[in-house]
């Protein structure tokens, strides 16, 4: 059987290692509308489930060896008081192209064909999805598919557009720092400053000996920035963090903010379901969650594990489809409580530093 992927970032890449041995993945394709495959900068945290995931997904590599470990969440005030100290289950801080390296190579056979953009899906009577179209007018037959096309998933709206991304409320500027001394520091513990009247924070990991991942999160409502050039992102964490710790001054003196991101966070309302017939949605396509869980990479990286498992014994399109049914119906207690802890969280990070001090922002 063909499978078809659409995306080929963390859930695709780790939707083609879930196929391999399988009937399903003896021919697939992804589609990649990004012309180099990898995306820049930027780190994820692996948490305990999504290195349980690749672990099943791609036994091969050592992804524990992959990125740093984190074991260890200092909560802190702007100045640098510590608040709260925590042991944490360990996670991995993991830079995301080194990431996505590794996880391109558990593609096994699947063909690559990238610079190339679903435009439609042509659909038969019955409802179940025949091909893509692309940009270029070519278009792709399969008998399975998946729409791995990330939180603004074009798949998602073109068969549930009832299914709508909530407003932005909190964005957040991610990068990366080449900071050696700063990373010897931290260490392995995830640093996160608090500003005291809420809405606004910077964390800060290690994720080699050498550079340090770290992001501002803001109320956006307080402060819209729109402007995505190097020079206003780099006018802007400054601007807010006059007086903070000089760990923070450290990290940004040593960022290169041509290579930053502005992601302005949203999170899907859980979906009925996630699936229509023959093909399946992964990843944030399905459940973009807010960055307060932690949970997007992982999330993706945890559908995928299942599908394998799903997927294993099956050989036509009835066994398909009910493999499908399942995965839709066995995932969405997860996809609904990430979405509730991910606005629980953010309810938290809005409001002014309490007594009992912040929430930790990581969801097993
Ligand atoms: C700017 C930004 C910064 C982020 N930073 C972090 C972070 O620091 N830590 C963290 O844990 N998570 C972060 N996230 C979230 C995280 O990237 C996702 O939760 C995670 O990658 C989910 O994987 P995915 O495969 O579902 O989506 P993605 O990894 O986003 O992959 C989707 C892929 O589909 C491709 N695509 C999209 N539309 C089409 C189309 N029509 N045709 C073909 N291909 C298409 C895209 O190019 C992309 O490669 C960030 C997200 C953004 C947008």
């Amino acid at each position: 059987m063909r499978s078809v992927i659409i995306g080929g970032g963390v859930g695709g890449c780790a939707m083609a290692a879930a196929l391999r041995g399988t009937s399903l993945g003896t021919k697939s394709v992804i589609v990649e509308r990004r012309a180099t495959g990898l995306a820049e900068g930027m780190g994820f945290i692996l948490m305990p489930n999504g290195v349980d995931a690749l672990e099943l997904l791609a036994p091969e590599i050592h992804w524990r060896s992959a990125g740093r470990t984190i074991d260890r969440v200092s909560l802190r005030t702007a100045h640098g008081r510590v608040l709260t100290e925590q042991e944490i289950e360990p996670a991995i801080c993991v830079a995301r192209e080194k990431f996505l390296g590794l996880l391109r190579q558990t593609t096994g056979a699947t063909r690559f064909l990238e610079g190339r953009t679903l435009s439609t899906i042509v659909q038969r009577e019955d409802g179940s999805t025949e091909a893509i179209e692309l940009d270029n007018g070519g278009s792709i037959n399969g008998e399975a598919f998946f729409g791995c096309d990330g939180a603004r998933s074009r798949t998602r709206a073109l068969l549930f557009p009832e299914a709508k991304l909530a407003e932005v409320v909190v964005k957040e500027i991610v990068s990366i720092a080449h900071a050696p001394a700063l990373a010897r520091r931290l260490g392995r513990a995830f640093h996160k400053y608090h500003d005291e009247e809420g809405g606004l924070a910077v964390g800060l990991l290690a994720e080699s000996d050498e550079r340090i991942v770290w992001f501002m999160q803001f109320d956006a409502r307080r402060w819209s920035m729109n402007d995505t050039s190097p020079l206003a992102l780099a006018r802007f964490v400054r601007e807010r963090i006059t007086g903070w710790s000089p760990e923070i001054f450290e990290a940004f003196d040593r960022t290169d903010f041509a290579a930053s991101h502005l992601w302005p966070t949203s999170d899907l309302p859980p979906m009925a379901t996630t699936v229509c017939q023959n093909l399946a949605l992964v990843g944030d396509a399905a459940h973009a969650c807010l960055p307060f869980t932690s949970q997007g990479a992982n999330g993706a990286l945890a559908d995928a594990a299942m599908l394998k498992v799903l997927l294993s014994e099956v050989h036509d399109q009835e066994g398909l489809r009910a493999a499908f049914q399942n995965y839709s119906q066995l995932r969405r207690p997860h996809h609904r409580r990430m979405f509730m802890e991910g606005r629980r969280l953010r309810e938290a990070f809005l409001a002014p530093l309490r007594n009992d001090g912040p929430v930790i922002p990581l969801v097993a």
